[in-house]
């Protein structure tokens, strides 16, 4: 269980923020520009530290302002895709995913070539990242962040830089990885399509506070209020 409850500021920008995620569920976190999706994703992270709160994973505290408890972020058990994948493009498929992973040099080995067989890209590992398809880069990238057994998996629009087309598929062969995951997973989209097909729960951020929160099926029918309901209404044509 993730537990967040916090005060952050970013320059002018203050986030006021609580949210609790089971350990199997993606919680969708959605909003406008600027509402404070990242800033939370960072928070959780490590790499901003709160003036107000606690980030706790299984009841133990990565950040608690009260006690001045705080854990590095190489020392928080979190898988990141970002935007960009940040893949590294002078390294082969094994080796980045490989990366992340603690221990000596042949386990590191092992462990990559698994998860790479597990996301069915098991015969690309000898294969430089710049040579992919977008989807099979996608499938890297959450490879690669699942090498630490992180017990949160920080997705941030891991689709976004796919055109629209490879968008749909990944889209789907992601919600087949994600299902099978048994951590708590964080994803933000700008993307209804996404966070209605991907998500289990949906969290509405306005301005830095959460505004609506829920399971994304109590979402789903087209008489909600708020937010959501025009974001969700958004939603182009099925695929
Ligand atoms: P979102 O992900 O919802 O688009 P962000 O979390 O990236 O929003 O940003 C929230 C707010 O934090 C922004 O409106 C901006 O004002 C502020 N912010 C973001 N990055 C910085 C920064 N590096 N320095 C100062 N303020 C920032």
């Amino acid at each position: 269980m993730l537990d967040v409850d916090v005060s952050c500021t970013r320059g002018t920008f203050r986030l006021e923020a609580a949210l609790r995620a089971e350990p199997g569920r993606v919680t969708a976190i959605v909003g406008p520009s600027g509402a404070g999706k990242s800033t939370l994703l960072r928070v959780v992270a490590g790499l901003e530290s709160p003036v107000r709160g606690h980030v706790t994973v299984d009841g133990a505290a990565w950040t608690d302002a009260a006690s001045a408890t705080w854990r590095d972020p190489e020392h928080r058990a979190v898988g990141w895709v970002p935007q960009d994948l940040a893949l590294f493009p002078h390294l082969s498929v094994r080796d980045n995913v490989a990366f992340g992973v603690p221990g000596p040099r042949e386990d590191r080995r092992v462990r990559a070539e698994a998860l790479l067989e597990r996301f069915a890209v098991g015969d690309l590992a000898d294969r430089a990242v710049g040579t992919l398809s977008g989807g099979q880069r996608q499938r890297v990238a959450l490879a690669r962040a699942l090498a630490r057994d992180p017990r949160v998996l920080l997705l941030d629009e891991p689709l976004a830089s796919l055109d629209p087309d490879t968008r749909a598929r990944v889209r789907d062969e992601l919600r087949e990885s994600l299902v099978s995951l048994a951590c708590v997973t964080l994803l933000v989209t700008h993307s209804p399509d996404e966070a209605l097909r991907l998500g289990d729960d949906l969290l509405v951020l306005e301005s830095g506070r959460v505004t609506q929160r829920g399971p994304v099926r109590s979402f789903a029918d087209d008489t909600g209020a708020g937010w959501a309901a025009g974001f969700l209404r958004a939603r182009p044509a099925e695929r």
